[in-house]
C-alpha cells in the first residue's frame, strides 16, 4: 500500500531540479555547521521523522501542485512531507544567504530548519517545495533544526490566511506531526521543555530572499551575485528580459521588487498584520510575506504594538514601523546588487518610487476602508483624526472599520449621539470615556458628510459603499488567541480546531454565521497570556 501511494505521489509529483542544476552548490555531504563558501546551496537530507503524521493539508495548494485529495490522505504524504521519505527525483538542498538582523549585518544564516525539496513542474510553473523543520544543515548553526507544533501551526495557519485576504504570501501544502519531542525554552528563561515537533511543507515559487544577495555582495563573491541575480530575472521576472540581461534590467528588476515590496506592506497596514521580524532574510525577492515567525494581528489599534518579545525595547519591527523597514531592507538590497549596475543614481530613483507607491497605496487603501470611490486629499485629515482617535481607548482595529459599514449615512439628518453608534461599540476594549464618545460622534458625522458627497458624484447607492468596504475590510483574521486556542487542542492531539480555522480563513471577507464567535474582539483572559499576546522567535 504505502510503496504503491508512494509511485502514485511520484507521478503525481514530477520533480525537477531547476535552482540545483542552474546554479553552483556545495556537493561536500559535511552537514556540520559551518561557513558555506562559493554556493547558493549545499545539499541536505531531511531527517527520518520516527512517526509522521499528517493532521492537515490544504486541498487549494495540493490542487495547485496537481496532488488528489486521496493521496493526501495516505501515509505515504506523510512520509514525504516529513521528510521521512524522498521521491525518486529529489535532490534534497538548503540554501545559502545572509542577513541584517536587527539593524545588523549578521553574516551567513542559511536555510537553518528548512530543506527544499526541488521543483514541482505544474503545467508549466514551478513551485518549490520546502520541508519547515526537517532537521540539521550546514546553515543550522547550533540549533536544531526543528520546528515545534506551535510554530508549526501559526506557520500553517497564517500562510493561508494571508493568501485568502489577497496577500502576496508563501503557501503551505501540509502539517504533519513526526513524533519526536522537541526541546524549546520558550521564553529563554531557563525553562525548556519537550515539545511535540511536526514540519510544515511550504510552497512558493522562489525562496529566493533580499539576504540571499547579501551574502555574495558581503563576500566579494560577484559572479555568484550575478548569477543568483540573473536566474531570478529569468525565472521569476521573465517580463524583465528583452534579448541579453544588462545593467538596464537590474535597474528594472530593482525598480519591480520595490513596487512589490511597497504593496506589500501597504496590504499588511490595510489589515493589520505585525511580521514581528523583518530581517532582510525575511524579505522575499518576490514581494511576498515570508517566514512566519512571531507575527500577530492588531487587536487594539495601536502603531506601537509589537507581538515579538524579542523585540519589546526596541520596536523595531512594531506595526507602525513596518513601512519604514520595508525601505530600509531595500536600501541592504540595494547595496547588495550595486555591484551589477555600478552606478548610485538608478538605485537611488528606484529607492524613491517606494514611499510614493505605499502613500499612493495606503490612500486608495484607507479610501476602500471607508467606503468611498476615490481618495481625495483632504481625506487625509478624516483619516489622521480616526486613526488618532482609535488610539484614546483601546479600539480593536478589524471590528471597528467592518462595523463602520453598518453605521448608516440616513443618520446624517439627525444629531449623531453615542446610541447611534451602536454597531461601533463593540470594538471597545474598555469604557470609552464621555469625551472619546464626543469625538466619535463628531469624527462620525464628518465621515458621513463626506460619504454622501461620494456617494452622489458617483450616482452610488449606500450598497455599493457597504460592499466596498466590506471587500478590503476582513470580518475575520487569524487572531492570536484564536491560534494559540487551536494550538492548545493541537498539543492535545485534537486538530478540529485547526481544521476549522483553516477553513473559516478560507473566506474572510465574507459574512460566515456559524462562525460568528470568531469575529469577536480578544477576551480579557487573552491579554496577557504567552502565545496569545507575546511570542519569541524560539521555534
Ligand atoms: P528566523 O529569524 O526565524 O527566520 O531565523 C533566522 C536564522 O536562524 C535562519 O538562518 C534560520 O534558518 C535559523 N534558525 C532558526 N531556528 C532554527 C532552528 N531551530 N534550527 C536551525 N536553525 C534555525
Ligand atoms: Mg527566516
Amino acid at each position: 500500500m504505502l510503496d504503491r501511494d508512494l509511485q502514485q505521489l511520484a507521478q503525481s509529483l514530477p520533480i525537477v531540479n531547476r535552482f540545483i542544476q542552474a546554479l553552483p552548490g556545495d556537493h561536500s555531504g559535511d552537514d556540520s555547521s559551518r561557513q558555506v563558501f562559493g554556493a547558493c546551496y549545499s545539499d541536505a537530507t531531511p531527517r527520518a521523522a520516527s512517526a509522521p503524521l499528517s493532521v492537515a493539508y490544504t486541498p487549494e495548494v495540493a490542487q495547485l501542485l496537481g496532488l488528489s485529495q486521496q493521496l493526501c490522505q495516505t501515509e505515504a504524504f506523510s512520509h514525504v512531507f516529513s521528510g521521512k521519505q524522498l521521491l525518486p527525483d529529489m535532490q534534497p538542498y538548503a540554501m545559502c544567504y545572509g542577513g541584517h538582523q536587527f539593524g545588523h549585518w549578521a553574516g551567513q544564516l542559511g536555510d537553518g530548519r528548512a530543506i527544499n525539496l526541488g521543483e514541482v513542474n505544474a503545467g508549466g510553473e514551478l513551485w518549490t517545495l520546502q520541508l519547515k523543520g526537517a532537521g540539521r544543515t550546514p546553515y543550522s548553526r547550533h540549533a536544531d533544526g526543528l520546528a515545534v507544533l506551535r510554530s508549526s501551526v501559526r506557520e500553517f495557519l497564517c500562510s493561508e490566511a494571508m493568501h485568502h485576504l489577497g496577500i502576496p504570501t508563501t503557501r503551505a501544502l501540509s502539517l504533519v506531526l513526526t513524533g519526536d519531542k522537541v526541546t524549546r525554552d520558550m521564553f529563554y528563561d531557563g525553562h525548556p521543555q519537550q515539545e511535540p515537533g511536526a514540519v510544515v511543507c511550504r510552497v512558493a515559487r522562489s525562496f529566493v530572499r533580499f539576504g540571499s544577495f547579501e551574502i555574495f555582495a558581503q563576500r566579494g563573491e560577484q559572479a555568484l551575485l550575478k548569477k543568483l541575480a540573473d536566474d531570478t530575472i529569468e525565472q521569476n521576472y521573465p517580463h524583465l528580459v528583452e534579448g541579453q540581461i544588462d545593467r538596464d534590467t537590474y535597474v528594472r528588476w530593482f525598480g519591480e521588487i520595490v513596487e512589490r515590496s511597497a504593496h506589500l506592506l501597504a496590504d499588511w497596514m490595510r489589515v493589520g498584520f505585525v511580521h514581528g521580524v523583518m530581517n532582510t532574510d525575511n524579505m522575499s525577492i518576490l514581494g511576498e510575506t515570508i517566514d512566519y515567525g512571531p507575527y500577530g494581528w492588531l487587536e487594539g489599534y495601536d502603531p506601537n504594538w509589537t507581538p515579538n518579545t524579542t523585540d519589546a525595547q526596541g520596536r523595531r519591527y512594531s506595526f507602525g514601523a513596518q513601512p519604514n523597514i520595508g525601505l530600509w531592507n531595500l536600501v541592504r538590497l540595494a547595496n547588495a546588487i550595486y555591484p551589477l549596475i555600478e552606478e548610485a543614481q538608478p538605485l537611488e530613483e528606484a529607492l524613491a518610487r517606494y514611499s510614493e507607491v505605499f502613500a499612493q497605496r495606503r490612500s486608495a487603501d484607507m479610501a476602500a476602508k471607508l467606503g468611498f470611490a476615490h481618495y481625495k486629499d483632504k481625506d487625509g485629515e478624516l483619516v489622521e483624526d480616526l486613526l488618532r482617535l482609535l488610539q484614546q481607548t483601546e479600539t480593536d482595529m478589524t471590528i471597528f472599520y467592518r462595523n463602520l459599514a453598518n453605521i448608516s449615512p440616513q443618520l446624517l439628518g439627525s444629531d449623531i449621539c453615542w446610541e447611534h453608534l451602536a454597531p461601533l461599540h463593540e470594538a471597545y476594549y474598555q469604557a470609552v470615556p464621555d469625551e472619546v464618545r464626543e469625538q466619535t460622534c463628531a469624527w462620525v458625522q464628518r465621515y458621513l458628510q463626506r460619504t454622501e458627497q461620494s456617494l452622489q458624484s458617483q450616482g452610488e447607492s449606500d450598497v455599493d459603499r457597504v460592499a466596498r468596504m466590506k471587500a478590503v475590510n476582513p470580518k475575520y483574521v487569524l487572531r492570536n488567541y484564536l491560534a494559540q486556542q487551536a494550538i492548545e487542542q493541537a498539543e492535545q492531539g485534537d486538530f478540529g480546531e485547526v481544521n476549522r480555522l483553516l477553513q473559516l480563513l478560507r473566506a474572510p471577507y465574507d459574512e460566515q454565521p456559524e462562525y460568528e464567535r470568531y469575529a469577536a474582539k480578544r477576551p480579557e483572559w487573552a491579554r496577557v497570556k504567552a502565545g496569545c499576546s507575546m511570542l519569541s522567535c524560539s521555534s
